[in-house]
């Protein structure tokens, strides 16, 4: 068996484990080896729909060494006046070279593609069945905790009749090479995959009226206008952001803080008619907004369970089917519920979220806080884990920990440079380059600032309600 030494071990090449190690690398002289059960970097992007892309700007996506993108507004279509969002091949390449560019040409990183850890340091190649055995000096880090489900490796919880005709999303693109399309196009499914697939539908010419949506739930939405990475867009950012620090420390319910965000512009719902119960951060533009309310079939009776020829059995009652429908299958939820837990645990570390929704500045940030700082108990101070929110409620407890992770940040001289810093702290910039004599400005920072410990209090108290 081949050995290899190493400082850290990091398990999964996705946008987590790739900026850490982007991190690592630039922050220590330490080596690193990432394995990968795929064979090239960038996780699941690798294995997305054609049509994916980011829903969040490519400005602050990525590893911090490497913009991704040009910075570009889009001139047209449904994000037109706001910042360009990679597309999913646009990410997969851009990871490839942050691996053959960056990484590799280091001389301290060694990568093992296609090869499982099987635990222990002990890693097969999934091609030959040869195992490397990994000597770690320094720590373990699986980056895969919070993996996403996807489409691809995703298997349905209903059960489909012979001759129904149930697809992922990625297979529309295919659509092309059948002789004929389907008269009936069902999504399934009411997260940011349904959304993209519907919108896919239409963008590409499918009459709204051939498209039914079967809806579990309504989601809360960002509106993107307010994530822009632009100093044009400070008045909806921190418009957004202030907003959201008075609805936290003034909102009644959780019901109550995202009726007072959408009255701010800040959130969004397609379906102003319908309550929203749920929020995983999905972020989309007016202008997807607009062109999917002009879908009006929509089913509304919870989850599928069953699909015959003639009838959609769901948790509250059945549909008529048609005869010939496709299918397409949006229910694998990228966003599982996982239990949160410590990042740092002695000699493995378990990055997670620590300002959210942001992926991939938390694994950076936690990264240079393993460098610089000197054991678990300061570490872990620095980066207490976010819990994903799964419900109104939980948004609560999510952002109490961001707001304190947030203070605990700038209070550290060290870590408030490096952050200020980093390409991946979009609205820091915006914040940072505000003209000093513009009081209206410095007003809103001042007044979000100062409004923290308020929000905190409150949410506290509708977290324990
Ligand atoms: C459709 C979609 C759009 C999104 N858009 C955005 C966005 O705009 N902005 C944003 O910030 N976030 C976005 N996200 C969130 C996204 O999940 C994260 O940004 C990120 O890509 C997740 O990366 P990851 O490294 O956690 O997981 P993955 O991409 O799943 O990577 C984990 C890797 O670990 C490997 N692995 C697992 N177990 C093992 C093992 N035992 N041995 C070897 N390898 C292993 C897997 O092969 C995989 O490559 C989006 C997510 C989805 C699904």
């Amino acid at each position: 068996m081949r050995t290899i030494t190493t400082d850290y071990l990091i398990i999964g090449g996705g946008a987590v484990g790739m900026a850490f190690a982007d991190t690592i690398v630039a922050e220590t002289d330490a080596h690193i080896t990432i394995v990968d059960r795929q064979a090239r970097p960038g996780g699941h992007w690798n294995d997305a729909y054609g049509f994916v892309a980011l829903h969040q700007p490519s400005a602050f996506y990525g590893v911090n060494s490497l913009p991704l993108g040009e910075n570009r507004k889009d001139t047209h279509g449904v994000n037109e006046g706001l910042y360009e969002l990679a597309s999913g091949p646009e990410i997969s390449g851009y990871y490839d070279k942050v691996m053959r560019q960056r990484l590799l040409p280091t001389g301290r990183v060694t990568y093992l593609p296609m090869s499982d850890h099987r635990g222990g340091g002990r890693v097969v190649s999934l091609m030959s069945g040869d195992e490397v055995q990994v000597t770690v000096r320094r720590k373990t880090v699986d980056s895969t905790h919070n993996s996403p489900v996807i489409p691809a490796n995703h298997t349905p919880r209903f059960a489909v009749a012979e001759g129904v005709r149930v697809v992922p999303p990625g297979a529309l693109p295919r659509l092309w090479l059948e002789r004929e399309r389907p008269a009936r196009f069902v999504v399934l499914g009411a997260g940011k995959t349904a959304m993209d697939a519907a919108g896919w539908l239409l963008a590409m010419g499918t009459p709204p009226k051939a498209i039914q949506w079967v809806k579990p739930r309504e989601s809360w939405l960002i509106n993107r206008t307010c994530t822009q990475p632009g100093a044009e867009f400070f008045d909806a950012v921190f418009g957004g952001q202030l907003a959201q620090m008075r609805a936290f420390a003034q909102g009644t319910s959780p019901e109550d803080i995202f009726t007072r965000l959408e009255a701010a512009g800040m959130m969004l719902r397609i379906d102003p008619a319908a309550a929203p119960t749920m929020f995983h951060y999905a972020t989309i533009s007016q202008g997807e907004v607009d062109q999917l309310r002009r879908i009006t079939n929509v089913v509304r009776k919870g989850r599928v369970q069953a699909i015959s020829a003639g009838a959609i059995a769901l948790d509250d009652g059945t549909e008529p089917a048609v005869a010939g429908a496709l299918y397409i299958d949006c229910t694998a939820s990228a966003v599982e519920p996982r239990a949160a837990v410590p990042i740092f645990q002695g000699d493995m570390i378990v990055p997670q979220l620590v300002r959210v929704p942001q992926p991939c500045f938390s694994a950076a940030l936690i990264a240079f806080v393993e460098a610089h700082y000197p054991d678990d108990a300061a570490k872990n101070a620095l980066c207490r884990t976010v819990p994903f929110p799964h419900d109104l409620k939980s948004y609560c407890t999510t952002n109490i920990i961001n707001i304190m992770n947030q203070g605990a940040w700038f209070g550290d001289e060290r870590l408030g440079a490096w952050i200020r810093s980093s390409r991946l702290d979009g609205f820091g910039k915006i914040a940072a380059g505000v003209d000093r004599s513009d009081a209206a400005r410095i007003a809103v920072l001042q007044e979000l600032r100062q409004t923290g410990p308020a929000a905190v209090q409150n949410l506290m108290r509708l977290a324990a309600a």
